[in-house]
């Protein structure tokens, strides 16, 4: 029987997605459920994605499947195939590959989820065509993945797309998730982190109004709803995703940077025109997009790498 599946899983500090897809890109079956968040329990990480993937193999015969490609929103080691301390998940070390490989009996590989979205662009996206450009995604962390002379760009321990750990403040020197500095993009502008940015934000404007914001997405409500100190709290959001876009602009000189993850998915109307805006122009600015793959780009990404290895 030919193997021309792969299944794919998208491990994110938020949703956990199994999926089967097609060496064409197509997700012909999915399951998505919340990630297991439980301090120190990364166990129960593992039998959820076992559960997934069982799931799928109700539906597609196991020995269609060329292997198991595992894309993670988190630094790994891609030696020992595990997650390394996630900033956005309460775990240290996570074995990944091992435990699946056993179970399953099939090949297994795990990749940072930028580095396999920007694969998936590559072959199933908006970077078709293009040799030099950048996936990034703004969801509940930051991070890119970059396509540079039409290699995947993987750095010595797998972990080059690290940008939402660039340096893009020293006004406020907010901490970041990964407790390894101030000042870092995620701690600013990502999901996760741009609740607790409002409120130091709102106090340095000396602004009194009170807002019971808990989640990002209470402030982009609230600026749909126009109110009008939330709207000027989006544009220094804006400049602060401007420099570190334009951080990627004069590191990797992309011809397009493809941008995913929720938070641009769902308010890019809030958050495009202001890169735009405030983005150096030291270099040509490429063209800013929004992935066409959207929520899927990492499984599709997760899947591309089993499709087609970077040699
Ligand atoms: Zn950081």
């Amino acid at each position: 029987m030919e193997k021309d599946l792969a299944i794919a899983v998208d491990i994110g500090a938020t949703n956990l997605r199994a999926g089967i897809v097609s060496k064409n890109g197509k997700i012909l079956k999915r399951f998505e459920t919340q990630t297991p968040k439980i301090k120190n329990r990364p166990n129960l990480l593992i039998s959820t994605i076992i559960v997934l993937i069982n799931s799928l193999l109700e539906h597609y015969d196991k020995k269609r499947i060329l292997g198991i490609g595992a894309a993670v929103a988190s630094p790994i080691d891609p030696k020992k195939g595990e997650i390394v301390t996630p900033p956005n998940l309460p775990y240290k070390e996570v074995p990944i590959v091992k435990p699946l490989k056993k179970y399953f009996s099939m090949p297994v590989i795990i990749a940072n989820d930028c580095t396999a979205a920007v694969w998936a662009e590559k072959h199933f996206g908006a970077g078709k065509a293009s040799k030099n450009f950048v996936y990034l995604t703004i969801s509940s962390g930051i991070g890119a993945g970059i396509i540079a002379d039409n290699h995947l760009l993987t750095g010595h321990n797998e972990n080059a797309g690290e940008v939402g750990h660039f340096i893009v403040d020293t006004t406020y020197n907010l901490p970041c998730p990964c407790k390894k500095g101030t000042g870092h993009w995620e701690g600013y502008c990502s999901g996760s982190d741009m609740p607790f940015f409002l409120k130091i934000w709102l106090k340095s404007e000396k602004i009194k109004k009170k807002y019971a914001v808990k989640t990002s997405k209470d402030i982009f409500d609230l600026a749909k709803g126009k109110d009008k100190n939330i709207l000027s709290f989006l544009k220094e959001i804006g400049k602060i995703n401007a420099r570190g876009i334009s951080n990627i602009i004069v590191a990797y000189n992309p011809e397009i940077i493809i941008m995913g993850g929720a938070i641009v998915l769902n308010n890019h109307a809030l958050i495009i025109p202001e890169i735009k805006k405030n983005i150096d122009k030291f270099l040509a600015p490429p063209k800013i997009i929004i992935s066409p793959l959207k929520e899927n780009a990492c499984l599709l990404g997760a899947a591309s790498l089993i499709f087609y290895p970077e040699k």
